[in-house]
């Protein structure tokens, strides 16, 4: 099995229709240890079930926004397991006002929340977690090709995944010095909890069956295998990287 043995600290499971538990089951099936984060007591109830599920090692309270929490949740780990192989970050927020009309209008607010959020509680987890690292770790990330290009609706969260992506870039420097990999994966459009934040996603959905080479949207199985591959010794020599899930729409010129 390729992940056999290994320890995989999940971020971002809300439901089973999240990306996350796509690459959770993805990682169970091929022998991973698994460790579960929620944001609060109420969100408590809706991943337990799922690491129960999925035979995961044991749940811990995390909201990204907070150096404390993130910190807290570092200890925990390093008491339950002493080191990590593997580190999901699944994880992203805007307010829904800004996910509609101009980007023009972005609020101040709003974009803070998106850029801290989204983009940089993958630096803040990158920290808190290096020490744990195993040589040999990779961290996984989620993004999304409105970073590249303008797509309706996406506005903020385009700016966010742009500074994701660029951060993936330098902390691949960073962690490489100790055997670490770091990369992205751009995933298709998928219908999700947060997905459902989007004005107009159906149209996203829509777009994708009639203009992508595959014809069809991507699922988060799909996804999740893709996730097994970089989680995995197979991609040792992958680093710093953006990997397209997305039925090749983002070849597409016309
Ligand atoms: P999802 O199921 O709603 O997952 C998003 C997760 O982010 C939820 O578990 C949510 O927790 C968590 N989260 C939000 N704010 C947080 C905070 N402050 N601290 C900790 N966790 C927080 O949606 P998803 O579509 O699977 O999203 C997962 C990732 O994939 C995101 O980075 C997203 O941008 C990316 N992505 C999605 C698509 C798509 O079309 N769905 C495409 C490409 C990339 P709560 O449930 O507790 O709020």
């Amino acid at each position: 099995m390729l992940l056999e043995g290994k320890k995989a600290l999940i971020f971002g499971v809300a439901n089973n229709r999240s990306i996350a538990y796509g690459i959770s089951s993805a990682f169970r099936r091929e022998g991973a240890r698994l460790a579960f984060s929620y944001m609060g007591d109420a969100i408590k109830k809706r991943v337990e079930p799922i690491s129960e599920e999925l035979g995961g090692d044991f749940t811990f309270q995390c909201d990204v926004s907070g150096d404390e929490q993130i910190g807290r949740a570092a200890e925990l780990v390093k008491e339950k397991w002493g080191s990590v192989d593997v580190l999901v970050h699944s994880v992203a927020f805007a307010p829904k006002e800004d996910l509609q009309g101009r980007f023009l209008d972005t609020t101040r607010e709003g974009f803070r929340t998106a850029m801290e959020i989204s983009a940089f509680s993958l630096t803040a987890l990158c920290r808190a977690f290096e020490p744990l690292f195993n040589p040999g770790g990779s961290v996984i990330c989620m993004t999304y090709y409105g970073s590249q290009k303008r797509i309706p609706n996406y506005n903020v969260m385009g700016v966010a995944k742009a500074a994701l992506e660029s951060s993936v870039r330098y902390l691949a420097s960073d962690l490489g010095e100790k055997g670490v990999r770091i990369n992205a994966i751009s995933a298709g459009p998928i219908k999700t909890l947060s997905a459902s934040g989007i004005s107009d996603f159906r149209v996203i959905l829509d777009y994708i069956e009639t203009h992508t080479p595959l014809r069809r949207n991507v699922t988060i199985e799909e996804v999740g295998n893709v996730a097994l591959f970089l989680a995995s010794d197979l991609s040792s020599s992958v680093t710093g990287d953006i990997i397209y899930a997305d039925s090749g729409f983002q070849t597409v010129g016309m």
